[in-house]
């Protein structure tokens, strides 16, 4: 058997399943909606793999389900802008891992 075949591995959605959130009382993601009406490219709403981000036309707002984010970072660097205010949860709210 290759060293390949003896890692278990998982997908996203498995991995995700391992996640326990516990949603602080406000957001811990504020992404500038000033640059959020003028981006061009919308990014966040397509490689969070926690889909937090959502572009609604009608509001002109891009909508975050903060309550989701498993703070992987990515959005700290991927915004086209690298414009949102981000910090970790406070007083042991945010993301647990389960393992086993
Ligand atoms: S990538 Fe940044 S600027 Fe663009 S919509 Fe997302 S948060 Fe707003
Ligand atoms: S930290 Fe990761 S999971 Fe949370 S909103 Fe940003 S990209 Fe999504």
């Amino acid at each position: 058997m290759s060293t390949s075949e003896s890692i278990p591995q998982s997908t996203i959605e498995e991995k995700l399943f391992t996640v326990k959130y516990k949603p602080g009382p406000s957001s811990h993601l504020i992404p500038n909606q000033d640059h959020c009406q003028i981006c061009p490219t919308k990014a966040c709403n397509y490689f969070c793999p926690a889909n937090v981000y959502h572009w609604d036309p009608e509001q002109h707002r891009n909508l975050v389900a903060y309550e989701n984010c498993f703070e992987c970072g990515a959005c700290r660097l991927g915004c086209t802008y690298q414009s949102i205010e981000w910090f970790y949860p406070k007083d042991g709210h945010g993301v647990t891992f389960r393992h086993g």
